[in-house]
């Protein structure tokens, strides 16, 4: 066998083990088969590996890094689904705009405004998330809570877009219950963010590290990527990349 049979084999196996893994957790904190997607985050892996993992049935993927990202999706042959989970810069943003299916790290009020401003019109609507930093942590991107309460409304009125919900990176914690608080926190949000009237239907948060937590919370997309494709070779600090 070749070492790249080896590989695919690989992709498929891990796939299905974390797949495996949220319908366990589905069942475990009573949510319905299926209410959670999973997103394989491909960032720093070639197009070669999506191909194996989309071989064995994975239609979403998440990439970070803008040029990285075009060159896969420009080559992409399967209309795969594809979402920017990166930082996002602002003179970026046609380009995310005119390719992505989802982004889910809209952060400020002035990019929701841009992407919609560029999203071409013979595309579907754009679907986005909002950041939240919901530690508060100074170092991270990201809306502090308070201010999505204050913008998702107007946030919802943009043209080209269709918000979904809420995105959220906490602090990396070892511990269970205090991943479970974090995640808690973001759901509460969401929640104040319909009980103001927005129709909401997406949870973007669980990682590899913290995904059984965030099924348990009530996320409905869970964005993985080294339980599927192994660790990355050069370590990137999570969701501050492009
Ligand atoms: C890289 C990344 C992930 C995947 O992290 P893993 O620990 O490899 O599962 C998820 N979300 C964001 C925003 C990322 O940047």
């Amino acid at each position: 066998m070749t070492a790249r049979a080896i590989d695919m084999s690989n992709i498929k196996q891990r796939l299905n083990q974390v797949l495996d893994q949220i319908h366990r957790a589905e069942k475990k904190y009573q949510r319905p088969h299926g209410s959670v997607t999973l997103l394989a985050v491909s960032k720093t892996w070639p197009l070669e590996n999506i191909i194996e993992a989309a071989a064995a049935g994975q239609y979403c993927f998440g990439e970070n890094y803008v040029q990285e990202s075009i060159a896969k999706i420009d080559t992409d042959t399967k209309q795969l689904e594809w979402h920017f989970i990166g930082h996002l810069q602002s003179n970026k943003s046609r380009e995310i705009a005119s390719r992505f299916d989802w982004v889910h790290s809209v952060d400020r009020l002035k990019l929701a405004k841009r992407l919609s401003a560029q999203r071409p019109t013979d595309l579907a609507v754009l679907n986005i998330c909002l950041q939240v930093n919901i530690s508060n942590e100074p170092s991270k991107s990201g809306f502090l809570a308070s201010e999505i309460l204050a913008v998702a409304e107007q946030i919802s009125l943009l043209p080209n877009l269709k918000l979904r919900g809420l995105m959220a990176i906490p602090a990396p914690s070892d511990n269970f219950e205090q991943q479970r608080a974090a995640f808690r926190q973001v759901a509460t949000l969401q929640q104040q963010l319909m009980e103001q009237g927005l129709a909401l239907d997406t949870l973007s948060m669980g990682m590899s590290g913290d995904m059984e937590a965030a099924i348990a919370e009530g996320a409905t997309i869970v964005r993985v990527g080294t339980a599927i494709f192994g660790p990355r070779n050069k370590p990137v600090p999570i969701g501050r990349n492009n």
